[in-house]
């Protein structure tokens, strides 16, 4: 995988594997080690083995936009676990300057319950139009609604609004979308605040700590299994010191 540390400043592969740990006040309380180096893909292992060690998912989790996927919210929800979770532009939707840049985003139409259709930046009517399947990298299904414009080729907009030839059409993840208005109402609640502040002062320590502080960037064992042994005993040494500091 491409790893943070590049001496030859040229992008190449390493082998590597990529640690995921979850954390309660700096304590170590559960990790997975993963073959692969997008963190979204291995919030299902993580949490199957917090269920494997204590009986039941969590009540609450706090994680960071890496792992705001539909999949993952979908578990989360069936799990009935509150989860802080942010999404890829959570922090840009914040971003007023972010948000100037895109007014005519798919996002930001006017959306017709009832007549199930949107409206374009013209105020025109954007109909329904069909909807399709299609599978992440993991299998996971998302169900896709599209709804197009029409008269696209007489509006003054046009150019500004969409670059296609004819008439605009965007698609919906009608479910990612719930999900995300979910997790921004969440994550700006007072507790969703806090836990966000919390989340940077509770897990980043820990990796700071084992790498920074005790210069751990290499594993000496080679193999998943092994590579496991040797970061649990890194977690006992660093939950062993944090009790005793
Ligand atoms: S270009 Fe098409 S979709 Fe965009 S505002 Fe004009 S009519 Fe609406």
């Amino acid at each position: 995988m491409r790893i943070k540390e590049d001496h030859m400043k040229n992008g190449q592969l390493k082998p590597g594997y990529n640690v995921q740990i979850s954390t309660s006040n700096q304590y170590i309380v559960n990790y997975t080690i993963h073959p692969n180096p997008t963190d979204t893909t291995t919030l299902i292992a993580h949490l199957a083995q917090h269920e494997a060690s204590f009986g039941k998912a969590p009540k609450v989790l706090t994680a960071d936009a890496g792992y705001g996927s539909e999949e993952n919210y979908s578990l989360l929800e069936q799990k009935e676990v509150t989860a802080f979770v942010k999404y890829g532009m959570f922090d840009k939707e914040q971003n007023e300057t972010h948000n100037s840049k895109f007014p005519f985003a798919a996002d930001k139409l006017f959306y017709n319950r009832e007549k199930d259709g949107y409206f374009c930046p013209m105020g025109q009517p954007m109909d329904f139009i069909g909807n399709y399947t299609r599978k992440t990298s993991t299998g996971f299904e998302q169900n896709v609604k599209r709804y197009q414009a029409k008269n696209c080729h007489t509006c003054p907009l046009n150019g500004a609004c969409h670059k296609s030839k004819g008439n605009r059409i965007i698609e919906i993840n009608e479910n990612l979308k719930r999900q995300k208005q979910k997790a921004f109402e969440l994550l700006n609640t007072e507790q969703g605040i806090e836990r966000r502040k919390k989340r940077c002062f509770d897990v980043e320590p820990v990796f700071g700590n084992i790498k920074q502080n005790h210069g751990f960037r290499r594993f000496m064992l080679r193999g998943q299994e092994k590579v496991a042994i040797e970061w649990g005993l890194l977690a006992i040494a660093q939950n062993l010191s944090k009790k005793a500091a």
